[in-house]
């Protein structure tokens, strides 16, 4: 797929501008930016085809943005890019709305690679409704409207996990997977505790969805 436009979000502009090149070379066409704040605005302005994210950004952990994203709507395919000795960064990528990860230093022709296919898996999942709110990457905060509340990083992740898939039921397997470090032990009774917080600030913001239980399936944002 030539022309596709490719957003990458990396704060090391030497890689940023080697990664660019590299990916222009190889018929992409390709915009860069360098924080989870200049993200959002970008992709608020023009959706990319796909995206290449670096997970330890400056303002933002690069899942929580990716989830943010998820949270609006937006499906485009989002590669991580990692650090080598980040393990459990690696794994926890997926639960954040992740297509893919590559772990730095990579080649580019694997990156294009990754790329085309991820592209190629692209838009076959159907349309997942957003649920209304917007979440704040580098906050940590939900907003509705005029309203916004805090969250702590586990609500922020729970919430994000919800919002990506609303008016769908999310297992409880899935929101550990993404709200916690790869390998946790979570007991039902944390997760209940997280969920009950997460409710009462939804409840504090006017016009937010809310979460219900679906016993024996999960949860689901309506
Ligand atoms: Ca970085």
């Amino acid at each position: 797929m030539s022309d596709a436009l490719i957003l990458v979000v990396e704060d090391d502009h030497e890689l940023r501008a080697v990664v660019r090149r590299g990916l222009e070379e190889e018929g992409f066409a390709v915009s860069g930016v360098g924080t989870g704040r200049e993200a959002m605005k970008r992709i608020s302005e023009q959706a990319p085809d796909a995206l290449v994210i670096d997970v330890g950004l400056p303002d933002a952990d690069g899942r929580d943005l990716c989830q943010a994203l998820r949270a609006q709507g937006m499906q485009s395919p989002v590669i991580f890019l990692t650090a080598r000795d980040a393990l459990t960064d690696r794994l926890a990528g997926f639960g954040a709305g992740g297509d893919d990860y590559l772990t730095k230093p990579f080649s580019f022709a694997e990156l294009a690679a990754r790329l085309r296919a991820t592209l190629n898996r692209a838009g076959a999942d159907g349309k997942v409704s957003a649920a209304g709110l917007r979440l704040d990457p580098t906050s940590h905060e939900a907003a509705c409207g005029e309203h916004s509340v805090r969250l702590t990083p586990t609500e922020f992740r729970l919430l994000g996990a919800l919002a990506a898939q609303a008016g769908r039921p999310v297992r409880r397997r899935d929101l550990v997977r993404t709200a916690w470090p790869d390998g946790a032990v979570v007991h039902d009774n944390t997760i209940d505790v997280y969920l009950a917080r997460l409710r009462r600030k939804l409840r504090a913001l006017p016009g937010a969805p809310a979460i219900a239980t679906m016993h024996g399936i999960g949860y689901r944002l309506q």
